[in-house]
């Protein structure tokens, strides 16, 4: 393991914010600042942690698509293959869709034994109060020198786990919060990570699968959602639906019912799996009628899984089978500490 003393970090590049230049055509900001201009930024140097560069790509990531995540995987696996003694990786990433990505390569990489760690920035690096250089430094700290066998987000001096994590405010240099639990570290004067991580392991041999079906949809349930939306989406080609019901997974059942379009999804092979609006608690859908009508026509519970989380593991789960036992088999399984509920 890396000492205080000398660690390496490969610094993998993807845009966002934390690497945005103002462009006085458009008046907006877009990735634009290099690997390069951006270490400058960092405070007072990285002491004896060499950082390994790797410039992926200027994206904002509004931009992401899944094949995105898949590169950052395959980018992962190509510099710890081609690196000796790497501590860690650290990923620069746009915070929109940060946590889609970083739940992604948290299934795609399963036990790499290091941290691999998504940071970015709510002000650009080039504007003298952003918090991309501390955020940063936090990141390349932590992959360097951290006891942590997982792919994380780090922000505003927080360590959260990938698939708990969700963007929560627009403006505040708190950007990201975990949802249940909460944060698994803190960086002040000294890294904190509490016990209930994954530690760093070396004897582990990492599992890079990148397969996926992006043939998945994500659907917010609102009063008055007429339920032929569903027919239409699985009409389209999507595989695979996760409704975000209300509080404990509900939809409606009596006008606008969405049962029988979940029913005839189901018929036609859709998986469709149901998580909550609401941030905090779980899809629990037997516990009122409305939601264990959803339950009975087919619907797989997310229980404590975010949207976010439930989507990305289906397009993975996706990618493996369209076998319906194995997708409910594969979407129980606890792969990347995405749900509490279930064991591993
Ligand atoms: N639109 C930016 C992005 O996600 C926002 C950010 O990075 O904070 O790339």
């Amino acid at each position: 393991m890396a000492t205080e003393d000398t660690a390496r970090v490969c610094l993998i590049t993807t845009g966002g914010t934390i690497a945005s230049i103002y462009d006085s055509a458009t008046h907006a900001l877009r990735p634009g600042l290099s690997v390069d201009a951006l270490l400058e930024r960092l405070p007072k140097g990285l002491g004896n942690v060499e950082v390994i560069k790797r410039e992926l790509f200027e994206l904002d990531s509004a931009n992401a698509q899944p094949y995105h995540w898949q590169q950052i995987a395959a980018a992962v696996k190509s510099v710890s293959e081609e690196i000796d003694d790497l501590s860690g990786i650290v990923v620069t990433h746009g915070t929109d869709t940060m946590c889609y990505s970083s739940a992604a390569v948290s299934f795609m990489i399963q036990d790499f034994g290091k941290p691999i760690v998504f940071t970015g920035a709510q002000i650009s690096a080039t504007v003298p109060w952003s918090d991309g250089p501390r955020n940063l430094l936090d990141a390349i700290r932590l992959a360097a020198f951290g006891d942590l066998g997982e792919t994380c987000v780090v922000f505003n001096g927080e360590v959260h786990r990938a698939t708990r994590t969700k963007k929560v405010r627009v403006n505040s240099y708190d950007a990201f919060d975990s949802m249940d639990p909460s944060p698994i570290g803190i960086l002040a004067r000294d890294i904190v990570l509490y016990d209930r991580r994954r530690h760093r392991d070396h004897t582990l041999v990492p599992r890079f699968d990148t397969r996926l079906d992006d043939r998945v949809f994500l659907l917010k349930v609102f009063p008055g959602m007429p339920p032929q939306i569903l027919a239409r989406i699985v009409d389209i080609g999507y595989q695979g639906i996760v409704i975000e019901g209300y509080g404990s997974g509900n939809v409606p059942t009596n006008e606008n019912a969405l049962t029988g379009n979940i029913l005839q999804a189901v018929d036609q092979g859709c998986t469709v799996v149901i998580s909550s609006q609401c941030a905090f608690g779980q899809a629990d859908l037997s516990l009122y009628e409305v939601g264990r009508a959803a339950m009975e026509v087919g619907a797989i519970s997310a229980y404590d899984m975010t949207s976010e989380a439930a989507l990305v593991k289906l397009a993975w789960v996706l990618g493996h089978t369209h076998d319906e036992d194995r997708i409910k088999e594969m979407m129980a399984i606890n792969y990347a500490d995405e749900m509490s509920l279930a064991g591993r």
